[in-house]
Protein backbone atom coordinates (compact mmCIF):
# COMPACT_ATOMS: atom_id res chain seq x y z
CA UNK A 1 0.00 0.00 0.00
CA UNK A 2 1.44 3.83 -1.08
CA UNK A 3 2.15 5.95 1.75
CA UNK A 4 0.88 8.86 -0.27
CA UNK A 5 -2.47 7.64 0.12
CA UNK A 6 -2.28 9.07 4.32
CA UNK A 7 -2.19 12.19 3.10
CA UNK A 8 -5.11 12.67 0.53
CA UNK A 9 -7.39 14.46 2.61
CA UNK A 10 -11.09 13.98 2.33
CA UNK A 11 -13.76 16.65 0.62
CA UNK A 12 -16.31 17.66 2.69
CA UNK A 13 -19.69 19.50 1.17
CA UNK A 14 -19.99 22.84 2.13
CA UNK A 15 -23.21 25.54 1.77
CA UNK A 16 -23.63 26.83 -1.62
CA UNK A 17 -22.47 30.41 -2.06
CA UNK A 18 -26.07 32.04 -1.83
CA UNK A 19 -26.96 30.04 1.78
CA UNK A 20 -23.69 31.01 3.07
CA UNK A 21 -21.85 34.06 1.65
CA UNK A 22 -18.57 34.42 2.58
CA UNK A 23 -16.42 37.50 2.84
CA UNK A 24 -15.12 38.96 -0.66
CA UNK A 25 -11.94 39.97 -1.29
CA UNK A 26 -10.95 42.85 -3.55
CA UNK A 27 -9.57 40.36 -6.29
CA UNK A 28 -12.05 38.06 -5.95
CA UNK A 29 -14.73 40.82 -6.67
CA UNK A 30 -12.73 41.70 -9.50
CA UNK A 31 -12.52 38.29 -11.02
CA UNK A 32 -15.58 37.80 -10.45
CA UNK A 33 -17.18 40.89 -12.30
CA UNK A 34 -14.91 41.16 -14.84
CA UNK A 35 -15.47 39.98 -18.38
CA UNK A 36 -16.85 36.39 -18.74
CA UNK A 37 -13.68 34.20 -19.49
CA UNK A 38 -14.68 30.76 -21.32
CA UNK A 39 -14.25 28.14 -18.97
CA UNK A 40 -15.67 29.49 -14.75
CA UNK A 41 -12.00 30.27 -13.24
CA UNK A 42 -13.79 28.78 -9.82
CA UNK A 43 -14.73 25.39 -11.17
CA UNK A 44 -12.66 25.18 -14.63
CA UNK A 45 -16.52 23.89 -15.48
CA UNK A 46 -16.73 20.82 -13.56
CA UNK A 47 -19.61 22.87 -11.31
CA UNK A 48 -17.80 22.30 -8.24
CA UNK A 49 -15.58 25.07 -6.54
CA UNK A 50 -13.10 23.87 -3.87
CA UNK A 51 -13.50 26.74 -1.01
CA UNK A 52 -9.74 26.51 0.91
CA UNK A 53 -9.49 24.95 3.95
CA UNK A 54 -13.39 23.54 3.63
CA UNK A 55 -14.48 21.57 0.94
CA UNK A 56 -16.43 21.57 -2.20
CA UNK A 57 -19.59 22.97 -3.12
CA UNK A 58 -22.15 23.89 -6.59
CA UNK A 59 -20.22 26.72 -8.11
CA UNK A 60 -21.34 29.94 -7.76
CA UNK A 61 -21.64 29.99 -11.59
CA UNK A 62 -24.22 27.39 -11.61
CA UNK A 63 -26.38 29.36 -9.19
CA UNK A 64 -25.66 33.03 -10.75
CA UNK A 65 -26.26 31.55 -14.45
CA UNK A 66 -29.56 29.33 -12.96
CA UNK A 67 -30.77 32.66 -11.98
CA UNK A 68 -29.91 34.66 -14.97
CA UNK A 69 -31.70 32.10 -17.09
CA UNK A 70 -34.88 32.28 -14.62
CA UNK A 71 -34.61 36.00 -15.29
CA UNK A 72 -35.07 35.82 -18.67
CA UNK A 73 -37.21 33.27 -19.70
CA UNK A 74 -39.75 34.93 -16.83
CA UNK A 75 -40.21 38.17 -19.99
CA UNK A 76 -40.33 40.66 -17.36
CA UNK A 77 -40.73 43.66 -19.33
CA UNK A 78 -38.08 46.12 -19.85
CA UNK A 79 -39.57 49.11 -18.13
CA UNK A 80 -40.07 46.58 -15.17
CA UNK A 81 -37.11 44.94 -14.65
CA UNK A 82 -35.37 46.97 -11.63
CA UNK A 83 -38.70 46.16 -9.39
CA UNK A 84 -38.30 44.69 -6.19
CA UNK A 85 -39.63 44.72 -3.13
CA UNK A 86 -36.52 46.78 -2.12
CA UNK A 87 -37.57 49.67 -4.36
CA UNK A 88 -41.31 49.90 -3.60
CA UNK A 89 -42.22 52.34 -0.92
CA UNK A 90 -45.67 52.52 0.60
CA UNK A 91 -46.90 55.61 0.34
CA UNK A 92 -46.71 57.17 4.34
CA UNK A 93 -50.03 57.15 6.10
CA UNK A 94 -51.42 54.50 3.30
CA UNK A 95 -52.42 51.44 4.75
CA UNK A 96 -53.29 49.49 1.62
CA UNK A 97 -50.14 50.14 0.09
CA UNK A 98 -48.16 48.84 3.44
CA UNK A 99 -50.71 45.53 3.76
CA UNK A 100 -50.08 45.07 -0.08
CA UNK A 101 -46.21 45.00 0.46
CA UNK A 102 -46.64 42.94 3.50
CA UNK A 103 -48.73 40.29 1.75
CA UNK A 104 -45.67 40.46 -1.20
CA UNK A 105 -43.17 39.93 1.18
CA UNK A 106 -44.44 37.25 2.96
CA UNK A 107 -45.49 35.32 -0.19
CA UNK A 108 -42.25 35.06 -1.30
CA UNK A 109 -40.33 34.38 2.25
CA UNK A 110 -42.83 31.50 2.93
CA UNK A 111 -42.83 29.75 -0.56
CA UNK A 112 -43.51 27.24 -1.48
CA UNK A 113 -45.40 26.59 1.97
CA UNK A 114 -48.00 28.81 0.54
CA UNK A 115 -51.31 27.74 -1.17
CA UNK A 116 -53.00 30.78 -2.45
CA UNK A 117 -51.71 33.45 -4.96
CA UNK A 118 -53.06 37.42 -4.64
CA UNK A 119 -54.83 39.58 -6.43
CA UNK A 120 -54.33 43.29 -6.74
CA UNK A 121 -56.64 45.60 -7.24
CA UNK A 122 -56.63 49.20 -7.48
CA UNK A 123 -56.76 51.82 -9.95
CA UNK A 124 -54.00 52.98 -12.61
CA UNK A 125 -50.41 53.61 -10.70
CA UNK A 126 -50.77 52.63 -7.94
CA UNK A 127 -48.04 49.57 -7.66
CA UNK A 128 -49.99 46.49 -9.10
CA UNK A 129 -47.57 45.16 -11.32
CA UNK A 130 -44.44 46.72 -9.58
CA UNK A 131 -45.63 44.13 -6.45
CA UNK A 132 -46.30 41.03 -8.55
CA UNK A 133 -43.11 41.63 -10.44
CA UNK A 134 -41.70 42.07 -7.49
CA UNK A 135 -42.72 39.16 -6.09
CA UNK A 136 -41.33 37.20 -9.28
CA UNK A 137 -37.93 38.88 -8.64
CA UNK A 138 -38.27 37.46 -4.70
CA UNK A 139 -38.90 34.20 -6.14
CA UNK A 140 -36.58 33.65 -8.45
CA UNK A 141 -34.13 34.26 -6.34
CA UNK A 142 -34.94 31.31 -4.31
CA UNK A 143 -34.40 29.21 -7.80
CA UNK A 144 -38.06 29.27 -8.71
CA UNK A 145 -39.40 29.11 -12.25
CA UNK A 146 -41.83 32.44 -12.92
CA UNK A 147 -43.55 33.61 -15.72
CA UNK A 148 -45.00 37.73 -16.52
CA UNK A 149 -47.57 37.83 -18.85
CA UNK A 150 -49.90 41.10 -19.99
CA UNK A 151 -53.45 39.68 -20.24
CA UNK A 152 -53.67 41.60 -23.49
CA UNK A 153 -50.13 40.42 -24.92
CA UNK A 154 -51.09 36.88 -24.06
CA UNK A 155 -54.48 37.01 -25.86
CA UNK A 156 -52.90 38.67 -28.60
CA UNK A 157 -49.77 36.18 -28.68
CA UNK A 158 -52.48 32.94 -28.62
CA UNK A 159 -54.53 34.81 -31.37
CA UNK A 160 -51.49 35.42 -33.80
CA UNK A 161 -50.56 31.32 -33.44
CA UNK A 162 -54.11 30.47 -34.33
CA UNK A 163 -53.79 27.68 -37.31
CA UNK A 164 -56.70 27.95 -39.03
CA UNK A 165 -55.88 23.85 -40.46
CA UNK A 166 -55.78 22.32 -37.35
CA UNK A 167 -58.12 24.75 -35.59
CA UNK A 168 -55.66 25.03 -33.00
CA UNK A 169 -53.34 27.56 -30.84
CA UNK A 170 -49.84 26.99 -30.45
CA UNK A 171 -49.25 25.00 -27.21
CA UNK A 172 -45.94 26.64 -28.10
CA UNK A 173 -47.70 29.85 -25.91
CA UNK A 174 -49.93 28.39 -23.96
CA UNK A 175 -47.83 25.18 -22.33
CA UNK A 176 -45.52 27.70 -20.11
CA UNK A 177 -48.72 29.48 -19.18
CA UNK A 178 -50.20 26.56 -18.19
CA UNK A 179 -47.10 24.74 -16.42
CA UNK A 180 -45.17 27.96 -15.14
CA UNK A 181 -44.70 27.35 -11.34
CA UNK A 182 -45.53 30.94 -10.87
CA UNK A 183 -47.52 33.05 -13.15
CA UNK A 184 -48.45 36.65 -13.06
CA UNK A 185 -51.32 37.93 -15.57
CA UNK A 186 -51.22 41.44 -15.18
CA UNK A 187 -54.32 43.32 -16.41
CA UNK A 188 -57.22 41.03 -15.79
CA UNK A 189 -60.11 42.49 -17.47
CA UNK A 190 -58.64 44.73 -19.54
CA UNK A 191 -59.33 43.27 -22.54
CA UNK A 192 -63.03 43.38 -24.37
CA UNK A 193 -64.94 40.09 -22.73
CA UNK A 194 -65.58 38.61 -26.11
CA UNK A 195 -66.85 35.22 -26.13
CA UNK A 196 -63.20 33.72 -27.26
CA UNK A 197 -61.73 36.07 -24.31
CA UNK A 198 -63.66 34.62 -21.66
CA UNK A 199 -63.45 31.42 -23.27
CA UNK A 200 -59.91 31.46 -23.36
CA UNK A 201 -58.83 32.93 -20.24
CA UNK A 202 -61.45 30.42 -18.14
CA UNK A 203 -59.14 27.83 -20.24
CA UNK A 204 -55.78 29.47 -18.69
CA UNK A 205 -57.03 30.16 -15.29
CA UNK A 206 -59.15 27.13 -14.72
CA UNK A 207 -56.04 24.31 -15.79
CA UNK A 208 -54.47 26.27 -13.47
CA UNK A 209 -57.23 26.59 -11.04
CA UNK A 210 -57.04 22.17 -11.39
CA UNK A 211 -53.65 21.98 -11.30
CA UNK A 212 -53.13 24.22 -7.72
CA UNK A 213 -50.61 26.85 -9.71
CA UNK A 214 -50.12 29.81 -7.97
CA UNK A 215 -50.98 33.02 -9.81
CA UNK A 216 -51.13 36.51 -8.92
CA UNK A 217 -53.06 38.71 -10.69
CA UNK A 218 -53.55 42.42 -11.17
CA UNK A 219 -56.67 44.02 -12.39
CA UNK A 220 -57.87 47.54 -12.30
CA UNK A 221 -61.73 46.37 -11.72
CA UNK A 222 -62.90 46.23 -8.06
CA UNK A 223 -65.76 43.72 -6.82
CA UNK A 224 -67.59 46.97 -5.85
CA UNK A 225 -69.12 49.71 -7.95
CA UNK A 226 -68.05 53.59 -6.69
CA UNK A 227 -70.10 54.96 -9.46
CA UNK A 228 -73.61 53.66 -10.86
CA UNK A 229 -72.00 53.36 -13.98
CA UNK A 230 -68.42 51.15 -13.21
CA UNK A 231 -67.67 48.02 -14.51
CA UNK A 232 -66.71 45.50 -11.54
CA UNK A 233 -64.30 42.78 -12.08
CA UNK A 234 -67.08 40.33 -12.26
CA UNK A 235 -68.75 42.13 -15.15
CA UNK A 236 -65.81 41.95 -17.39
CA UNK A 237 -64.57 38.53 -16.56
CA UNK A 238 -67.98 36.50 -15.73
CA UNK A 239 -69.11 35.35 -12.50
CA UNK A 240 -67.61 31.53 -12.94
CA UNK A 241 -64.25 32.76 -13.16
CA UNK A 242 -64.09 35.38 -10.43
CA UNK A 243 -65.75 32.45 -8.35
CA UNK A 244 -62.22 30.75 -8.81
CA UNK A 245 -60.41 33.60 -8.14
CA UNK A 246 -61.70 33.70 -4.78
CA UNK A 247 -60.46 30.53 -3.96
CA UNK A 248 -57.42 30.59 -5.54
CA UNK A 249 -55.88 33.98 -4.58
CA UNK A 250 -56.31 36.63 -1.43
CA UNK A 251 -57.68 39.78 -2.66
CA UNK A 252 -55.47 42.86 -2.01
CA UNK A 253 -56.88 46.43 -2.46
CA UNK A 254 -54.74 48.93 -3.16
CA UNK A 255 -55.43 52.56 -3.10
CA UNK A 256 -53.53 55.54 -3.98
CA UNK A 257 -52.73 58.43 -6.08
CA UNK A 258 -51.43 57.47 -9.78
CA UNK A 259 -47.53 57.28 -8.61
CA UNK A 260 -46.56 57.81 -12.45
CA UNK A 261 -48.24 61.68 -11.79
CA UNK A 262 -45.01 62.11 -9.93
CA UNK A 263 -42.51 62.24 -12.89
CA UNK A 264 -44.97 65.16 -14.07
CA UNK A 265 -42.41 67.47 -12.90
CA UNK A 266 -44.74 70.97 -13.47
CA UNK A 267 -41.78 72.77 -14.83
CA UNK A 268 -42.15 75.37 -17.59
P1 LIG B 1 -50.20 49.73 -11.71
O1 LIG B 1 -49.80 48.36 -12.12
O2 LIG B 1 -50.97 49.76 -10.43
O3 LIG B 1 -50.88 50.50 -12.81
P2 LIG B 1 -47.37 50.19 -11.67
O4 LIG B 1 -46.91 49.08 -10.81
O5 LIG B 1 -47.21 50.02 -13.14
O6 LIG B 1 -48.89 50.55 -11.37
O7 LIG B 1 -46.63 51.53 -11.20
C1 LIG B 1 -46.41 52.63 -12.06
C2 LIG B 1 -44.98 53.13 -11.87
O8 LIG B 1 -44.84 53.66 -10.56
C3 LIG B 1 -43.96 52.02 -12.00
O9 LIG B 1 -42.81 52.59 -12.59
C4 LIG B 1 -43.69 51.60 -10.57
O10 LIG B 1 -42.37 51.10 -10.42
C5 LIG B 1 -43.87 52.92 -9.82
N1 LIG B 1 -44.45 52.75 -8.47
C6 LIG B 1 -45.75 52.62 -8.15
N2 LIG B 1 -45.94 52.55 -6.83
C7 LIG B 1 -44.69 52.60 -6.29
C8 LIG B 1 -44.21 52.59 -4.93
N3 LIG B 1 -45.02 52.53 -3.88
N4 LIG B 1 -42.87 52.65 -4.75
C9 LIG B 1 -42.03 52.75 -5.79
N5 LIG B 1 -42.43 52.81 -7.09
C10 LIG B 1 -43.75 52.74 -7.34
Amino acid sequence: MSSDKAKVHPLFAVPDVDAAPEEETPEREEQQFSSEPAVCQFCFGSGMEVVSGKGARRCRCRTQNNQAKLLEAARIPRRYSECSLQNYYPIKGNGTQLRAFNYAFRLVREYPAVDRGLVFMGTCGVGKTHLSVAILRGLIEKGIGCLFYEFGSLLKEIQNSYNPVSQTSELKVLAPVFESEVLVLDELGASKPTDWVRDTMMQIINTRYNDRKLTIFTTNYLDGRRAERDETLEDRIGVRLRSRLFEMCKTVQIEGEDYRKRFDTQQP
